[in-house]
């Protein structure tokens, strides 16, 4: 298999592609973030924004 021919995905967190990888081979239909880093800072972002919505920092939508 080319390069150019491996699948590829949009990181949920920077929003850039990222190619398969071989250490995905087995759960890459499962895989959203391009590294553990963009895994962990998308896991940290709802209980932020909870917490800036109960102490009214920010509004919510609507
Ligand atoms: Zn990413």
């Amino acid at each position: 298999m080319k390069k150019q021919d491996l699948p590829t995905k949009i990181c949920l967190t920077c929003k850039r592609p990222f190619t398969w990888r071989k250490k995905w081979k087995r759960d890459w239909e499962h895989v959203k973030y391009c590294s553990e880093r963009c895994k962990r800072n998308k896991a940290n972002e709802p209980a932020l924004l909870s917490l800036q919505l109960s102490r009214g920092v920010i509004k919510p939508l609507a």
